[in-house]
């Protein structure tokens, strides 16, 4: 079978060393076999962050990296109806439940109960709405109460028995439904999530071999019980080591002097560029 890679970012800044690391990571995977296919899908859910002239810097810095892509981009803002269905789905599943809090409630509950379990992201969600009736939570609903939904984490793990994924660095993980707790899988503001979208987008595009930064693979486990109740097909995974700066500190979209345009500026030559970043690969 081809092997199918992606490059997916949001258009919330500039391209920076870590994000061309990804992609040049996505992109060798995928050329590595003459069938593979490099495509680019551009993660715009967040219509408050995502800025059309981000997206241009990224398509120019791709193309100056040299790292094209095929097929046409895919544009999540293009993509309601579908996670629509998904979302459908996991209700119809009884995975989801409406979740009325906001973050200051989250936080002060967190704190009454002298702290909550701590996942790979900070504090998980304390189940606040998890408790709610059915009845309680139809009439917050028919009040027009704004909500998210939350995966109820413990149903799904139930539902998807011993479930494992794939990582070429790490070998084979066996999946934790708790390990992030209940996450959103549609926002309030937005109607999805970057979980929710990720996944049905990833089966769509058809993608093999989903190539990312080390510091998504605890979503990894969410996105495994996911695609496990969506009946979606599993990809194999590679979490690639994170860019790390002169400190040890992750690069991040801030650190505007390795952004990709900022070194193209500074004179700096993609090819050596990209050997810079193939040999960390090697590493
Ligand atoms: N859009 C995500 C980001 O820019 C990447 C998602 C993924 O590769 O799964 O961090």
């Amino acid at each position: 079978m081809a092997i199918v890679t992606r490059f997916a970012p949001s258009p919330t800044g500039r391209l920076h060393l870590g994000h061309a690391m990804s992609a040049c990571f996505a992109y060798d995977l995928a050329h590595a076999q003459k069938a593979g296919r490099f495509l680019l899908r551009m993660e715009d859910i967040d219509i408050s962050r995502c800025r059309p002239e981000f997206e241009a810097g990224i398509i120019e810095d791709l193309k100056w990296l040299g790292l094209d892509w095929d097929d046409n981009i895919l544009r999540q803002s293009e993509r309601q109806d579908a996670y629509q269905s998904a979302f459908w789905k996991l209700r119809e599943l009884e995975l989801l439940y409406p979740c009325f809090c906001t973050r200051t409630e989250i936080q002060a509950e967190i704190e009454a109960m002298g702290g909550a379990p701590h996942g790979p992201e900070g504090p998980l969600y304390p189940g606040i709405c998890k408790s709610l009736s059915h009845e309680q939570r139809d009439q917050r609903i028919r009040a027009g109460e704004s909500h998210a939904w939350r995966l109820d984490s413990e149903m799904a793990g139930r539902m998807a028995g011993s479930l494992e994924f794939e990582d070429a660095r790490h070998g084979t993980i066996a999946v934790d439904p708790s390990l992030l707790g209940d996450v959103v899988i549609t926002r309030k503001d937005i109607g999805v999530s970057y979980h929710l979208a990720v996944v049905v987008d990833d089966a769509f595009q058809e993608i093999t071999l989903i190539s990312r930064g080390q510091d998504l693979l605890a979503s990894t486990h969410v996105h495994r019980l996911l695609q496990r109740a969506l009946e979606l097909p599993v990809p194999r995974y590679h979490h690639h080591a994170l860019l790390l700066d002169d400190k040890g500190h992750r690069l991040a979209k801030r650190a505007d002097s390795q952004s990709v345009a900022a070194l193209r500026k500074a004179g700096r030559n993609p090819t050596e560029l990209l050997a810079t970043i193939r040999s960390f690969a090697a590493r």
